[in-house]
C-alpha cells in the first residue's frame, strides 16, 4: 500500500509509468536500500532531480529530529565510523556507518559514499535524509548531502564515546565501528555458502573482564588464535538468537596486544523469567529447581550422519540408520519467574548419573530397559535446586539452556529466603 503511494507520487513527478517505477523501487528495497535512497536512485535513473524533499532542509538539533520530518542539516561531532560492504543493485558497495553527537543527543547514520570524516571530527552535514530504524530516527547521508568541516569542535557530553572503544557487556545489536580489546577463548573454522560461493569463516567466543560474546570473522585472519589478546578496530554487532554477536569484516583491523586481556571467570546471574524475556543470552547463570526430567534423557542414540537423536531407531532426516550411543539430560528448571529446559551433554550427564556410559549400558542390559537410567537420573535431580551456566536460546521450540556447568546449590533455599527477608526488613 505504502509502496504504491510512493510509486504513484514518483511516477507523476517524473512523468513515467507507475508500474516501472514500482518495480524499480521494489528491486532496490529488497536489497535493504532505505526508501529515501531508493527514491533518489529512481529519480536519477529517470533524469529527475535527486532532491528527496521539496522543502529546504532545516538546521536541527539531534534531539529534535523526527523520522518523518523531512531532510535536515546538523552540526555534529563524529563519534564512530564503521565501514562495511553491502550488495546494492547487484554490485558490492562500501558504506560507512556509526554515531554522531551534539549537545542534545546522539544519532546513528549511514553514509552511502566516503565523505572522509573520522571519529572526533566536527562537521556540518547538509541535506541528510531521515529514516526510522527500530523506532528511532537515523540519518541517511547520500549523494544529495554535503559535509563541511567545522574549525571549532562541537561540544557534546558524549566525548567518551569518540572512537568507539567498548567493553563486551556494553555492545548492542546495531553498533557499528566499535573497538574492543579482548581475548579469543574459542575459535573454529567453518565453510559456508557465501554470496561469492563457498567461503571459509572463523567463529568462536571472545571475552574480556565484563563478559563473553560469540564472534564471526568473515575475512579469516591468522591472528585470531585461541588465547590471543587482540585489539579489534571497526567491528559491528548483529543479533543472533537474541544474543549480540561481534562481527569482523574485511575492514576490521586486528592488532596483537603484548599484555594479556583480563578475563572474568563468572557469568552474570539472571532470573529465568528475565533471561527468557531477553530472547536469548550468551553465557549466563540460572538457579532453579528441577521440576521434571523430560523424555529423551538418559541413554540415547544419535544418527551417525547428522547427530539428531533417533526415535525408535529412525532419524527424521536419514531414516533407518546405525545409531551412535550417547547420554544427555533435558531437565526442566523453574525459579518461580519462568522455566527453561537445561540440556546436559554426556560429561555432565555421567556426572549426575554417577557413572560412565558403559556403567549405564550395563545397568540397562541387566534391567532389559534403557529407561532405568533416565529414571535414576530423575530420582537424583527432581525436587533439588541447581546452578546452571550456559548459553540460552529462545525460539519456537522453547527456551533451552545448553549447560556448560550444572551443580547442586550447597546453600539451603530456606536459609536464603530467611536471609532475603532479613535484608528486606533491615
Ligand atoms: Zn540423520
Amino acid at each position: 500500500m505504502e509502496l504504491d503511494h510512493h510509486a504513484e507520487e514518483l511516477a507523476s513527478a517524473l512523468g513515467v509509468d507507475k508500474e516501472e517505477v514500482k518495480s524499480d523501487l521494489q528491486n532496490l528495497l529488497q536489497y535493504s536500500v532505505p526508501l529515501d535512497e531508493a527514491k533518489q536512485s529512481v529519480r536519477r535513473k529517470h533524469g529527475g532531480s535527486s532532491s528527496s524533499s521539496d522543502a529546504p532542509p532545516s538546521a536541527k538539533r539531534i534531539a529534535d529530529i523526527e523520522p518523518n520530518g523531512g531532510n535536515v542539516s546538523v552540526t555534529v561531532r563524529v563519534l564512530t565510523v564503521g565501514t562495511r560492504s553491502i550488495v546494492y543493485q547487484g554490485e558490492s558497495q562500501t558504506i560507512h556507518e556509526g554515531k554522531l553527537a551534539d549537545g542534545s543527543g546522539t544519532i546513528s547514520y549511514t553514509a552511502w559514499q566516503d565523505f572522509g570524516f573520522e571519529p572526533g571530527d566536527s562537521v556540518t552535514i547538509g541535506n541528510a535524509g531521515v529514516r526510522e530504524w527500530d523506532g528511532k530516527p537515523e540519518l541517511n547521508i547520500g549523494a544529495a548531502s554535503t559535509v563541511a568541516v567545522e574549525s571549532e569542535p562541537v561540544e557534546t557530553p558524549y566525548d567518551d564515546q569518540i572512537g568507539g572503544d567498548a567493553d563486551l557487556i556494553d555492545l548492542q545489536a546495531g553498533d557499528r565501528g566499535r573497538v574492543v580489546e579482548t581475548r579469543v577463548l574459542e575459535v573454529e573454522s567453518r565453510t559456508i555458502d557465501g554470496r561469492d560461493g563457498e567461503t571459509t569463516i572463523l567463529s568462536g567466543v571472545l571475552a574480556d573482564e565484563t563478559g563473553r560474546l560469540p564472534f564471526t570473522d568473515w575475512a579469516p585472519r591468522p591472528d585470531l588464535k585461541e588465547g590471543a589478546s587482540l585489539r579489534l578496530s571497526d567491528v559491528y554487532v548483529r543479533e543472533f538468537r537474541g544474543v549480540p554477536q561481534v562481527n569482523l569484516s574485511e575492514f576490521t583491523t586486528v592488532e596483537v596486544l603484548d599484555d594479556a586481556v583480563e578475563v572474568s571467570d563468572s557469568a552474570p546471574r539472571l532470573k529465568i523469567g528475565e533471561a527468557v524475556d531477553a530472547g536469548g543470552v550468551f553465557d549466563i547463570e540460572l538457579l532453579g529447581n528441577v521440576l521434571e526430567v523430560r523424555d529423551g534423557s538418559g541413554l540415547i542414540e544419535r544418527c551417525s550422519d547428522c547427530s539428531r537423536v533417533l526415535q525408535n531407531g529412525q532419524c527424521r532426516q536419514h531414516g533407518d540408520v546405525d545409531g551412535e550411543d550417547d547420554m544427555r539430560v533435558k531437565a526442566i528448571l523453574d525459579d518461580g519467574t519462568g522455566t527453561v529446559t537445561a540440556i546436559l551433554d554426556r560429561d555432565l550427564t555421567e556426572a549426575v548419573y554417577g557413572g560412565t556410559m558403559e556403567d549405564a549400558m550395563a545397568q540397562a542390559r541387566e534391567a532389559m530397559d534403557k529407561e532405568v537410567v533416565a529414571d535414576d537420573i530423575a530420582d537424583t535431580l527432581v525436587g533439588r535446586e541447581y546452578r546452571v551456566r550456559g548459553n540460552l536460546s529462545v525460539d519456537e521450540y522453547g527456551a533451552n539452556l545448553e549447560a556448560d556447568e550444572f551443580e547442586e546449590t550447597d546453600d539451603d533455599p530456606a536459609e536464603r529466603a530467611a536471609a532475603l527477608l532479613t535484608e528486606v526488613g533491615a
